[in-house]
């Protein structure tokens, strides 16, 4: 077995997910939360389980209530739409994709025509591009280059969803970059530290392995994106499972090495259910790749800490201990 570092919760899940736990611990239940909170079956289940109610859009919110923004962000006109119905919110899209955000509405207003590398549908691509919807077109890959076409070549730039493949994506920038050769750079990297991280370490173990095993649920882009990694350095095979009873024994014929890792929305206790069942099949012997060491940690969202505070109840830091695992089985 070889176990992939880093997997599993980013900093930018920790602190959503532990934003709806401590508001329901403060407000009490119900907490309304706009879209998953994060994408992942087992804790959209497990905070269902809490009292949090998960709902599409904020009009299905009774007016007056309180809502969460999930981590990947809304358009200004979600947050529009909840000031209208008077909802109190409480917004717990991850600072690096609202730096995203920010990136599209400066470039907007200096009229670039803003080419958004991304996945068509995408909650995250819908806020970013909500953001400057004149001036935004999405680019949904490599194949979708031909198709793009812009006011002025000179004043282009790309931006790009946080949960994309690096390679994928980079081959999309260069086939863009040969039609608007002027076209700028983000200022700084669109995909995030965590999304980077978990591929470089799934590409070292990929190439030494029969089989590489994703947790992660099937609409987490990051977790997607990790099984393509995986193929594209080697494995042999890759799939992508939401929890260890979807392993399938067609999988394990003859497989002598296992790959294992998490996309950046999974609770790790989903890793080791995966890893007591892969011992059982005779994969017990775990070694750990490591390629780099995270300690990056968000603060709680703004709202949340300012209502904790007033109400002098106590802490309002992100409790550490929290990181990586969530305090209730689901229901
Ligand atoms: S995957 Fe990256 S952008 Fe998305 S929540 Fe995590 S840290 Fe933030």
């Amino acid at each position: 077995m070889l176990l992939a570092a880093p997997r599993g919760y980013c900093a930018g899940v920790d602190r959503a997910v532990e934003a709806v736990e401590r508001a329901l611990e403060h407000y009490g239940a119900p907490v309304y939360v706009r879209k998953e909170i994060v994408h992942n079956k087992y804790v959209v289940e497990t905070l269902t389980a809490r009292g949090a109610v998960f709902v599409e859009e904020t009009d299905q919110v009774p007016e007056g209530e309180r809502v969460i923004f999930s981590a990947h962000g809304v358009s200004p006109a979600v947050h529009a739409q909840a000031a209208a119905r008077s909802l109190q919110t409480i917004d717990a899209t991850c600072p690096l994709v609202t730096k995203v955000h920010k990136e599209a509405v400066r470039f907007a207003r200096e009229d670039f025509d803003i080419l958004l590398i991304g996945h068509d549908g995408h909650e995250e691509v819908e806020g970013t591009a909500g953001e400057a919807p004149d001036h935004v077109q999405l680019v949904n890959g490599p194949d979708a280059v031909d198709a793009v076409s812009v006011r002025d070549p000179e004043r282009v730039v790309w931006l790009s969803q946080t949960t994309l493949s690096v390679d994928e994506t980079m081959d999309t920038v260069r086939r863009l970059r040969e039609r608007f050769p002027a076209m700028q750079d983000p200022p700084s990297d669109d995909i995030c530290y965590a999304t980077q991280n978990r591929q470089v370490a799934v590409k070292k173990l990929a190439p030494d392995c029969d089989l590489v095993i994703v947790v992660g649920s099937a609409n987490s882009s990051n977790s997607v994106r990790l099984v393509e990694v995986a193929l594209d350095a080697g494995a042999r095979s890759s799939y992508r499972i939401d929890q260890a009873s979807e392993l399938r024994d067609e999988w394990f014929d003859g497989v002598t090495t296992v790959g294992l890792t998490s996309g950046a929305s999974v609770p790790e206790i989903l890793v080791r259910d995966v890893l007591d069942a892969l011992a059982t099949r005779g994969y017990g012997e775990v070694e750990e790749v490591r390629t780099a060491t995270e300690d990056l940690m968000f603060s709680l969202p703004r709202e949340l800490r300012a209502d904790l505070k007033t109400a002098g109840s106590g802490d309002t830091r992100p409790r550490r201990e929290n990181r990586r695992s969530l305090s209730v089985e689901p229901a």
